[in-house]
């Protein structure tokens, strides 16, 4: 057996031994989009794929979850225009899931959870989830690394000190991504040219600004032209490293809840 429990190390003779109906699907989805000038376009996809894997090490012989391969390219629009990026329309996007819902639904698997790290993925993940619920009967779910600001997340033990530089508004290659990527992959990253780029007039708004109740289109251009939304002066591999290890705790109490998560409880053995 494959020791991360990658579907696609199998081969068709192990397929029907190895996935049952109790197994669940793990689909990293990523982003190869412009990450601000200090941090790599493939900086979502590592992300989320180091946090599936890391995950899945702890506890997917347990759990019974299985990797995908990840879906790199996605909805990134927000940044087009920029060189590098390479971006899905949102019925393109749908269309993939689609195809691979189907593709999952031929499985005896009934779960498909989609470990997304890119913000800009989340609201068509939603409807996928639903659609693929409707159309294929399977039980889907998305869940995040962490989840963006925007998206009612932000706060953590480690990045709030500094966070609080960020007014909220840290979606975007900031100082919790950036440390991220400092401990994942120092290699990688530029932090002589990491610049704060926070829309600070926002900060103000009770409603209309990002992590308010009233959401808006938005284009990272709207922000100028630096590509980072947040604060990433000052992250740093220590909280990196903090942030990933919270990160995969509370994923693997996620898919703890996911494995026996059922709409008709008392119909279960
Ligand atoms: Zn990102």
């Amino acid at each position: 057996m494959s020791p991360l429990r990658r579907i696609s190390d199998l081969r068709a003779s192990d397929f029907d031994t190895a996935v049952t109906e109790d197994s669940i699907f793990v689909l990293p989805v990523g982003a190869v989009e412009q990450h601000g000038p200090h941090l790599p376009f493939n900086t979502d996809l590592l992300i989320a794929q180091a946090c599936a894997e890391a995950v899945i090490s702890a506890v997917g012989d347990e759990l019974d979850l299985w990797l995908m391969e990840p879906l790199a390219y996605t909805k990134s629009n927000e940044h087009a225009g920029t060189p590098g990026t390479v971006w899905l329309g949102p019925e393109t996007m749908m269309r993939i899931m689609e195809d691979i819902g189907r593709s999952v639904a031929a499985t005896p698997v009934r779960k498909l959870a989609l470990l997304n790290g890119h913000g800009g993925n989340s609201s068509l993940l939603n409807v996928a989830c639903r659609e693929l619920r409707l159309n294929h009967g399977l039980e889907t779910f998305l869940l995040h690394p962490s989840l963006p600001p925007d998206q009612g997340g932000g706060d953590s033990d480690t990045g709030d000190k500094h966070a609080a530089g960020e007014l909220g508004m840290g979606i975007h290659a900031g100082f919790a991504e950036t440390s991220l990527m400092c401990h994942l992959r120092p290699d990688l990253v530029r932090m002589d040219l990491a610049k704060r780029n926070v829309p600070d007039h926002l900060a103000d708004n009770d409603h209309v600004r990002f992590g308010g109740a009233v959401t808006f289109g938005w284009l990272a251009a709207d922000f100028g032209p630096s590509g980072t939304i947040g604060d990433p002066t000052g992250a740093n591999a220590e909280v990196g490293s903090q942030l990933f290890k919270q990160a995969v705790e509370q994923l693997a109490e996620a898919f703890s809840e996911i494995k026996t998560f059922s709409f008709n409880p008392t119909t279960k053995p």
